[in-house]
């Protein structure tokens, strides 16, 4: 029999648009992490924790000892004017659910249901983990982790919402799958003057224009075809008239990388363009290099758990290779202590134009796939647990 029924697909529905129509920005989920306690507080069996002022950790012990499963959903929205044109649209001007965390925070709620109903037949510990945050660096789900919420857990688990995967598909797949995305901001210093004067000044245009010039071959030429990685340069500033060689010039961009090594790799490789390029022509640089959310890297064994769990519930079909994405995703911090995969449930419905992208005015989701997400994270752990 479905693990989900037609009730519990409409209490999830009922939830998600109830949380979609009433968005909070990162770090200010206070309604929202509100609504979540009130509703596992229902529930029979879960121990409930607040270990930051917007997140909620609901803890349900099995009958028997065993191991600790954590499952996660991130419950933030973003600063972005809603143009869906659906009727539980936000009610918050200028803040969305644009990127499907609604859906993830109901997705784990009917999950908690299914699990409380289940407890006497689970051993070990379900974590249910709500956070905050994902959307805003450094993240909720550092300050999670600081907060001991990964403290005991064996496995970790978490699904994305995906409107560029079918409805109806699961996308699960083993080693690196989402990007770390690092920025970096460089100030390249000369010494201005004339502009008939060339030889008087020293031009951080000119200079600036080598930097972006050379960077290109970092990805070109020091790094390994199969090994992908993005540097982009995307902002550059300087000058203030034709016959003024500016003293500086401002540029930023970002890096994206698969794994912790090729993304050190490539911080240093930038840096020693920077030094080597500006140093050559007699400037001076100041960089800003920061660190943003690590590479989302799936345990084998736990890619393989989902997967059975998905072709059980869902059927062989459902399971789709999940695709690589040079996005980032805070799930990470909890994959840097403890293993974990972070699987993705496709949301895609060209028919009723829930098809544009994440971020987007007009994100729209097919709520079916709430169905799926619920019945894959809930068999994982029902599995996982007995
Ligand atoms: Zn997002
Ligand atoms: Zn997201």
């Amino acid at each position: 029999m479905a693990l989900v029924s037609p009730e519990l697909e409409a209490q999830a529905i009922a939830w998600r648009r109830h949380l979609h129509a009433h968005p909070e920005l990162s770090f200010e989920e206070v309604e929202t992490s509100r609504f979540v306690e009130e509703a596992l507080a229902s529930l029979d069996g879960y121990e409930l924790e607040r270990p930051t002022p917007t997140s909620v950790v609901a803890r349900l012990t099995g009958g028997r000892p065993g191991r600790t499963l954590a499952l996660r959903a991130d419950m933030d929205a973003l600063p972005i004017q809603e143009e869906s044109g659906v009727d539980f649209a936000s009610t918050r001007p200028g803040v969305m659910h644009a990127c499907g965390h609604d859906g993830h925070t109901a997705m784990l709620l009917a999950t908690a249901k299914l699990l409380s109903e289940r407890r006497d037949r689970l051993s070990g510990e379900a974590r249910l983990v709500f956070q905050h945050a994902e959307e805003k660096p450094p993240g909720g789900a550092r300050e999670l982790v600081e907060a001991g919420v990964m403290d005991g857990v064996d496995l970790v688990v978490g699904c994305h919402l995906i409107s560029r995967l079918e409805v109806g598909k699961i996308g699960v797949g083993a080693g690196p799958r989402m990007a770390c995305a690092d920025t970096f901001t460089l100030e390249v210093v000369g010494s201005g003057g004339h502009a008939g004067f060339p030889q008087t000044s020293t031009d951080p245009v000119a200079i600036a224009a080598e930097v972006v010039v050379n960077l290109q071959h970092v990805v070109s030429r020091t790094t390994n075809p199969f090994d992908p990685v993005v540097v982009s340069v995307t902002q550059i500033a300087g000058g203030t008239a034709d016959n003024v060689v500016p003293d500086r010039v401002e540029l930023g961009g970002t890096v994206r990388a698969f794994t912790q090594e090729s993304r050190e790799r490539t911080r240093l490789t930038v840096e020693r363009i920077v030094a080597g390029v500006t140093q050559a022509h007699g400037a001076t640089y100041r960089l800003d290099y920061e660190q943003g959310y690590a590479p989302v890297v799936n345990d084998a064994d736990a890619a393989e758990l989902v997967k059975a769990a998905a072709t059980a519930e869902l059927g062989e079909d459902a399971v789709a290779d999940q695709e690589r994405i040079m996005a980032g995703e805070d799930f990470s911090a909890y994959q840097q202590v403890v293993p974990g995969v972070f699987f993705t449930a496709g949301a895609r419905n060209e028919a009723i134009g829930a098809s544009y992208p994440h971020h987007h005015p007009r994100f729209a989701i097919d709520e079916a796939a709430l169905r799926n997400g619920i019945a894959v994270l809930a068999r994982t752990a029902i599995d996982y647990l007995a």
